[in-house]
This record gives structure tokens, C-alpha cells and sequence, in this order.
């Protein structure tokens, strides 16, 4: 049902015709019977600005950013949630109540970390007291490592290609854990993993290796690096199963992938937009099926 009081939202970014967002909110809307429309919004590059203010002046509830503008919408943020002071990248915008001229704007969050962790949780994957490896210290990984300091992992080691990479996101996280919580941070090429000492690590996958086309890759071969690991989440979503999580499984680990990190950041954004909005595991579900039927048809 969309009438024309319908809550509008959307997406922002260049391009947005491949985003599976509206797919997913405009089903999650059906299934709730909610007065909601979410649409695609190109933008065209050197029209960020414009396009925020344009969004508030047609009264859009709520945005989500996508690439290439998670860090370019900050300075346009009239407020900024810990978890975008954090990443240093944005994905949600949420309108502010109009209290007058001062306040109006959107305040930037970013649900990624969200999403991540109630993926995670759905495969009773706990990351509370855990020897944690992260893989990559990219984007995406800055989102994994934000999580894993305010979930309270034990220890954290950053295994990253580019070894300066891996080093400035393990410094990054005793940052973002200087305020309270105990964490051993460590980094190290990935080419070395054979250094790492356990045998039951919690492993989070964010590099882009073994995403489609490119399937028949993983960031390490080596089955011995697969038999330290007790579960892990790949953050890949395309293809469903990466050869990571192959290799995991091959070697008796838990392994999961990443649409679910992308539909629940979806309903976390949703949430935020609606607040005491529940979205029952049901439709959840359903909208898992219908994304993985637009994804492999
Ligand atoms: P990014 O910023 O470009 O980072 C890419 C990472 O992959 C870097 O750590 C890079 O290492 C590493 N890498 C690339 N090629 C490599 C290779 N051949 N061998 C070893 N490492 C390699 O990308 P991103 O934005 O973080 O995205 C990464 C992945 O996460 C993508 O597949 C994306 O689709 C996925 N993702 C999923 C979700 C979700 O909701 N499920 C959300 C966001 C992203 P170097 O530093 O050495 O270059």
C-alpha cells in the first residue's frame, strides 16, 4: 500500500541500477503492510550537496549511501552516529525532527557493523571473548573491525595483502577501543599467516577475492590455514558459497557468506527510519529467497 502520506526513502549513489536495496525494502514494505516507497537516486558526480539538501526539501525520511559517496556525504551530515565517527564511512542518513533552522538535516549512521553482527548472530557465531582474524583492511573491513571492538573480541589480528594497510586498521582499532574494553590488536601480512599461534579462530573474510566472476580464488590456499579456523563469515555475497567458505568447511570449520550481513543492514536502516519497527524472521526469510533468486536467475 503507498498512499500519498507514503515514507520516502531511497538510495544515493553512482550507479544505483544494480543495488539490491529497493528490491528489499519495497518487499519487507509489502509484507508489513507499511506506507512506504523506496526508489533508486542517481547522482550525478560534483551534485552531492545538492542532492542531500534537495532530498530534505522533498522530505525523504531516510537515505542510504552507496558507493562512491560513504565517506564524500560525511561533511554534509548534520549529526554523525560513534559507528560513522568510527568507520569513517556512512551508509544511512536519517532525518532529523525540524526543531528549527539550526537542526535541519540528516544524521549519518552506518549499519553495516549492525548488519554484520546480526548475520553473525543468526549462525550463533559469538564474537564476546573470541581469538578474532580479520582478512583484508579495506572498506568493508573497517565496518568487521569497528564490530569486533564493540563486541568485545579478545584479541584481533588483521591479516591484510598490503601489510601498511593492515597495520593503520589495527591502529585504527585500539582507537576505536581506547575508551574502554580489553583487546589485543595485531596485524600481519596475510603471505604469513603461518605465524598466527591459535587453532580456533572466529575469521571474518572482507577481501574481494572469490567474488564473482573471479570464483575459483581464495585469499589462501593452504588447508592449513583453514584448520585454524573454527568458523567464519565470508562477506561476499556473490557467488552464495566462496571458495573460502569451501575451504572452511573442508577443513571441519563453520562457514557462512554474506547476504544475510546485507539484509539485515538493510533492516537495520529500516528500523532506524521506524523506530519500534520489528521485522519478524518470516519475512526475513522470504526476502532472502527473493534476493537469491535475483542474484543467481
Ligand atoms: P576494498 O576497499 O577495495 O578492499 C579490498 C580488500 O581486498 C583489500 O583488503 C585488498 O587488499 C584485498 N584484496 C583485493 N585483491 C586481493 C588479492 N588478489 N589478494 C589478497 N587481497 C586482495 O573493497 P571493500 O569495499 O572493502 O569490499 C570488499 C568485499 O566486501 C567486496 O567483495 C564487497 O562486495 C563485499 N561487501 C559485502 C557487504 C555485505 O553487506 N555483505 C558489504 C560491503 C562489502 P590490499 O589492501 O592489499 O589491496
Amino acid at each position: 500500500m503507498v498512499t500519498g502520506n507514503a515514507m520516502l526513502c531511497g538510495v544515493i549513489g553512482n550507479p544505483v541500477g544494480h543495488s539490491l536495496s529497493p528490491l528489499m525494502h519495497n518487499e519487507i514494505a509489502k509484507a508489513l503492510g507499511l506506507d512506504y516507497i523506496y526508489v533508486p537516486c542517481p547522482v550525478e558526480h560534483g551534485t552531492l550537496g545538492e542532492a542531500i539538501r534537495g532530498a530534505y526539501a522533498l522530505g525523504f525520511a531516510g537515505l542510504n549511501v552507496t558507493v562512491p559517496y560513504k565517506q564524500e556525504v560525511i561533511p554534509f551530515l548534520t549529526e554523525t552516529d560513534v559507528s560513522v565517527r568510527c568507520i569513517g564511512a556512512c551508509n544511512t542518513l536519517v532525518r532529523l525532527p525540524d526543531n528549527g533552522a539550526a537542526n535541519k538535516g540528516y544524521k549519518g549512521y552506518n549499519t553495516d557493523a549492525e548488519g554484520l553482527f546480526r548475520a553473525m548472530r543468526g549462525q550463533g557465531m559469538e564474537i564476546r571473548g573470541r581469538a578474532c582474524l580479520l582478512i583484508g583492511a579495506g572498506g568493508a573491513a573497517r565496518a568487521a573491525a569497528y564490530l569486533l571492538v564493540r563486541e568485545g573480541a579478545a584479541s584481533v589480528t588483521v591479516l591484510n595483502r598490503t601489510p601498511d594497510k593492515a597495520e593503520a586498521l589495527a591502529a585504527d582499532m585500539r582507537r576505536m577501543a581506547a575508551d574502554g574494553g580489553e583487546i589485543a590488536v595485531a596485524a600481519l601480512p596475510l603471505a604469513q599467516w603461518r605465524e598466527l599461534p591459535g587453532n580456533s579462530y572466529l575469521a571474518i573474510q572482507t577481501t574481494s577475492v572469490g567474488m564473482h566472476p573471479h570464483t575459483d580464488a581464495a585469499p589462501v590456499e593452504d588447508m592449513d590455514f583453514y584448520r585454524k579456523i573454527a568458523q567464519a563469515v565470508d562477506i561476499i555475497y556473490t557467488p552464495s558459497e566462496t571458495r573460502f567458505m569451501k575451504h572452511v568447511k573442508a577443513a571441519g570449520g563453520q562457514a557462512a557468506g554474506g547476504l544475510d550481513m546485507l539484509i539485515c543492514q538493510g533492516v537495520a536502516a529500516l528500523e532506524l527510519w521506524n523506530p519500534g519497527l520489528h521485522v519478524p524472521d518470516e519475512v526475513i526469510s522470504r526476502v532472502r529467497e527473493i534476493m537469491e533468486e535475483r542474484l543467481n536467475g
